[in-house]
């Protein structure tokens, strides 16, 4: 048997307890599946294979299938064993790297010892992809400290926006403790590294954290204002958002279920917040009365809440100007601004600006198809 593994489980062949422990991250990021996906520094999507090391759990966070004492089917993998299968989808170029959970293996500290082990393997054997650790909260801060040196990623769920929820939905951790005061440390382990090796060729990891959407009551507005916070004073990259989902035999069984589009929203407001340098009041005006967000991109209501912010022309807005049109993106953005002067939608296009969404909202020199002479100041 495996370190962690208990007596149900011994009978497993590898390839089930694969499947059974990669079901088993349903709350731990992205969609059911070995394979998930993660945003890389460039914001790029990249492909992971995710698992648990087990879904038993000491803890019992009331909406997870994994809750101590819920009756289930238990697996584990030995750090050996995920190091192994690693490997053979990364050289089969199946995935660019590895996410890691797990249930709570008796406490965080044992837990994070496992995690710390298997990204050692990896590293240790010249494994150069892609670690992702969710850490579990509580985790000691000398092992933050070592996975600071393997991992590209690491953090711990805040699940929620306070400490009132927080106790409500994760009854065996605190809030202030155990999750923000190790964002906290991972933030400062991330920055000290920056600051003593640079970027040469290191590991710099980043700080990440997960919000389950819809477990509670809690409107978006609360969610958004959290994330906001978090990226200023945590320096989050990037949220990731979880739809509550009922699990059978557990406290919230009987919840309804979040509706998928609200995570895509919630991810979309968190991309604006990010890359787009909006801040968490610019979307006080689209929320309902409730604070909840609608089915509708943000960004558009967004804009079509300040009339009085357009049209920008595309030859004389600010990077900050352009990123609020609909239909244009940072890279879009950014072309524009060292490709002009432009003279027609036609350019625009070929620079990647959605041209059916951004019409509204742009003018070229003052709406006008002007000519290249004019527009240089050669004459009329
Ligand atoms: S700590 Fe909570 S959310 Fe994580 S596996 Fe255990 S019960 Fe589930």
């Amino acid at each position: 048997m495996n370190a962690g593994q208990s007596a149900n489980e011994h009978h497993f062949t590898l390839s089930e307890r694969m499947n059974i422990l990669s079901a088993g991250t349903k709350y731990d990021s992205c969609n059911q599946g070995a394979v998930c996906h993660a945003f890389g520094p460039d914001g790029r999507c990249i492909q992971l294979y995710k698992t648990l090391l087990t879904n038993s759990c000491a803890g019992e966070c009331t909406y997870c299938p994994n809750r101590c004492g819920r009756e289930s089917t238990k697996a584990s993998l030995s750090p050996e064993e995920i190091a192994k299968i690693t490997w053979s989808f990364y050289r089969r170029n199946a995935v660019e790297g590895l996410f890691l959970s797990s249930g709570i293996i008796g406490d965080a500290e044992k837990t994070a010892e496992k995690q710390l082990e298997v990204a050692t393997l990896l590293r240790d054997q010249g494994f150069t992809g892609y670690i992702h650790m969710r850490m579990m909260p509580g985790t000691p801060k000398h092992l933050l400290e070592e996975i600071a040196d393997y991992a590209n990623k690491f953090g711990v769920n805040a699940e929620t926006t306070n400490s009132v929820n927080y106790s409500e939905i994760c009854p065996n951790f605190d809030y202030n403790n155990d999750v923000l005061q190790r964002l906290q440390w991972t933030r400062d382990l991330i920055n000290k590294k920056r600051k003593e090796v640079g970027y040469g060729g290191k590991i710099i990891g980043a700080n990440d954290t997960q919000f389950v959407v819809g477990a509670l009551s809690e409107p978006d507005r609360d969610i958004v204002r959290t994330v906001d916070n978090f990226m200023d004073k945590y320096e989050l990259r990037r949220p990731y958002f979880m739809s509550f989902d009922p699990v059978t035999a557990t406290p919230l069984e009987n919840n309804d279920p979040s509706p998928a589009w609200r995570e895509i929203r919630l991810y979309q407001t968190s991309f604006l917040l990010k890359d787009y340098g909006l801040k968490s009041f610019d979307f006080d005006a689209v929320y309902d009365d409730s604070g909840f967000l609608s089915d509708h991109d943000p960004k558009l209501l967004i804009a079509q809440a300040h009339p009085e912010r357009f049209p920008v022309d595309i030859n004389s807005a600010s990077m900050a100007e352009l990123l609020l049109v609909p239909g244009i993106g940072p890279v879009g953005a950014r072309r524009i601004v060292q490709s002009r002067p432009l003279l027609s939608e036609k350019e625009l296009l070929r620079l990647g600006v959605v041209l059916s969404r951004a019409r509204p909202y742009i003018e070229i020199n003052g709406g006008r198809q002007l000519k290249l002479a004019s527009f240089m100041g050669a004459g009329a």
